[in-house]
């Protein structure tokens, strides 16, 4: 893709100061253990894999709030914890100061289900492939008994096909009639549908044709000015991410390595890993020219490095690194995981 046909956000976007995601200390561990019968002849242990660290972070109303890392960094975990698709293990999840996995009436977690939505990587699987477009974009509306005239919700359909950039007459057909970016159009629209304040985006466009990754991107965009919105977008690639969001987090085998503004992030990355995950993007100018890969492989994070867990790939690592847990500390307006910061 090429990111310049990415549009620049318009000004007057900026986000409000209110705080609308907020996730607190959020751990997520997954028992990967055979059955008990088996460990008890093989005389084994508990096998568990702690995909999500104790992350911290809030996301402001308006804003694009990204996630960055490589595949098992623990993004989707987090993502699918955001909507309540996924229990933590520990910490908690709140928006608008409601906590999404609170114990609630029916009523109050309706309430709640309708404001967040998620757009997934592959719209062809999130799709209902035996209905109608017009069904699957008035599904949410019907369940969450938004509109109950049949005449009013069909119209309502028409008007969200319209604002994903699609032809009314379209809700006739069914999804696989459309191509990869008009599927993800219509997943869009569905996800408006009961109009949400917050969206997660799950990498919305790794799994579409290059030539259309801009175009979905600078809707999801529009959308936002327009509707408000606010995004939690999850991506493996820098390049959208800088052109997406205005706050960035970094993630590496289920911990927070770095947080700042997109601004500060991308002119002045301080994590030897964030700097590692920059080496590796194309500059658009220099578009064509081979970049540098990223040094060694993501470690097994059934048993992840002690210390900090980038220490065997990191190119600044120290005696202590290999004992010591990093701390957040602060570097200006950014919080950062590493122990070349701070007085550890
Ligand atoms: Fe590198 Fe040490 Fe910082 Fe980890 S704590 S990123 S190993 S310098």
């Amino acid at each position: 893709m090429n990111v310049a046909e990415i549009k620049q956000p318009a000004s007057g976007t900026v986000p409000s100061q209110e705080t609308l995601v907020e996730a607190r200390d959020l751990r997520r561990v997954f028992d990967l253990s055979r059955p008990w019968l088996n460990r008890l002849i093989e005389r084994e242990g508990r096998v568990t894999l702690t995909a999500v660290d104790g992350v911290d972070f809030s996301i402001r109303r308006g804003e694009t709030y990204a996630l960055v890392g490589e595949s098992g960094s623990g993004k989707s975990t987090i993502a699918r914890m955001v909507v309540g698709l996924l229990k933590p293990t520990a910490g908690s999840v709140s928006i608008a100061g409601t906590d999404v996995w609170a114990k609630a009436q029916a009523a109050e977690q309706r309430a709640m289900r309708r404001r967040i939505q998620m757009i997934f990587q592959d719209p062809f699987a999130s799709l209902n492939q035996r209905w109608r477009v017009q069904s699957i974009i008035a599904e949410p509306i019907k369940a969450f008994g938004l509109i109950t005239n049949p005449a009013d919700r069909a119209e309502r359909v028409a008007e969200l096909l319209s604002l994903v950039g699609l032809d009314p007459r379209d809700g006739q057909k069914f999804p696989h009639e459309f191509s990869g970016g008009q599927r993800q159009r219509i997943a869009i629209a569905r996800a408006l549908a009961s109009e949400p304040e917050f969206i997660v985006c799950d990498e919305p466009t790794s799994a579409l044709d290059v030539s259309v990754q801009a175009q979905v991107l600078n809707l999801l965009r529009d959308l936002q000015q327009r509707l408000g919105l606010t995004y939690l977008f999850i991506s493996h690639n820098l390049a959208v991410v800088r052109h997406m969001a205005s706050q960035v987090g970094v993630l590496y085998l289920g911990r927070l390595v770095e947080e700042a503004s997109a601004q500060e992030l991308f002119s002045e990355p301080k994590h030897p890993y964030t700097r590692m995950l920059l080496d590796a993007v194309p500059d658009i100018a220099m578009e064509g020219i081979e970049r540098r890969s990223i040094a060694g492989e993501i470690p097994n994070p059934i048993t992840p490095p002690p210390g900090c867990h980038f220490h065997p790939r990191c190119p600044r690592v120290m005696a202590h690194c290999k004992t010591v847990i990093p701390p957040v500390e602060h570097a200006g307006n950014t919080s950062v995981r590493c122990l070349l910061y701070g007085s550890t």
